[in-house]
């Protein structure tokens, strides 16, 4: 699943190419969105903007319209110019937005639904710009009450509820634990008010980083690139202790652990030396 900063990424590099320019071209071979644009066509309107809300894609259209897309596993929004080779084969091309320098294409985006303001506003599946962490809206006070009434769970589960904390994906949340020493199997009542502060104030300039090593007016386009929480340039070498089980610890040289974690069953890695249970009870990896 994308993390919320490649779909930061994504929003802004499709607001680049979007904005400002009429829509020449929309198309999608979903029928509810042919319907719509059958009734409101979007071709004509201008795209006044492109947002991320924690894994969602907001396209808003001058005519009122936001068009909602959700990447989930399979999905991706590329952007090409005219006549340029698309990387996925034509048949995984879901929704088309054209103007006169770029062609947007979602392949395989799996949600995608077009909403008005008041529809937008009712939805609770989009998590207001509060709760996202890249959001200049962001609050974390908020953020803390949100985590500290969800005492019973693990704090690496809780960071990756998208209704307490928008933006931060499965990679980010051992690196956040890390990085604040917190381990991710504990239970968030365990933890102090500092702790689950540090952990917000982490995910904010963890997930906030990666966002602004974006260089300039370079158009990307989802998923190329690798995210980095240490400054060195190998990409393989980019990340504290995700995908590093049996490696050495970058701070203490212990192995690095790996293990499957949470109702949803997502990989969790951790340096037990370096996040200690507050108990000081082991945690098998
Ligand atoms: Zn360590």
């Amino acid at each position: 699943m994308p993390e919320g900063d490649t779909i930061f990424r994504t929003a802004r590099s499709m607001g680049r190419a979007l904005t400002g320019k009429p829509v020449t071209v929309f198309r999608s071979t979903y029928p509810l969105l042919t319907r719509s644009n059958d009734d409101t066509p979007i071709a004509g309107q201008f795209v006044e903007r492109v947002e991320a809300r924690g894994k969602w894609l907001l396209i808003h259209f001058s005519g009122g319209g936001t068009l909602i897309t959700h990447m989930l596993m399979s999905g991706s929004w590329h952007i090409y110019r005219h006549g340029e080779r698309w990387q996925q084969p034509r048949t995984n091309m879901r929704i088309v937005i054209e103007n006169s320098d770029f062609v947007t294409v979602g392949f395989r985006v799996p949600v995608a639904e077009m909403h008005t303001a008041q529809s937008l506003m009712r939805d609770r599946r989009i998590p207001n710009p509060a709760m996202d962490v890249l959001s200049p809206e962001f609050n974390a006070e908020e953020a803390i009450r949100r985590v500290a009434v969800l005492g019973n769970e693990e704090i690496a589960d809780v960071l990756l509820h998208q209704e307490v904390l928008a933006g931060v994906g499965n990679v980010f949340k051992s690196e956040i634990c890390f990085v604040t020493g917190l381990n991710p199997f504990c239970r968030v009542s365990a933890l102090t008010q500092e702790q689950v502060r540090a952990a917000i104030a982490a995910a904010q300039k963890l997930v906030g980083a990666n966002v602004l090593v974006d260089s300039g007016d370079t158009i990307v386009t989802y998923g190329g690139r690798q995210r980095r929480t240490t400054h060195e340039s190998d990409p393989s070498a980019s990340l504290w202790v995700y995908g590093r089980n049996g490696e050495p610890c970058r701070k203490c040289g212990e192995r690095v652990r790996r293990r499957i974690q949470g109702p949803d069953a997502r990989v969790t890695f951790w340096c037990q030396r370096c996040q200690p249970m507050p108990d000081g009870s082991d945690v098998d990896g």
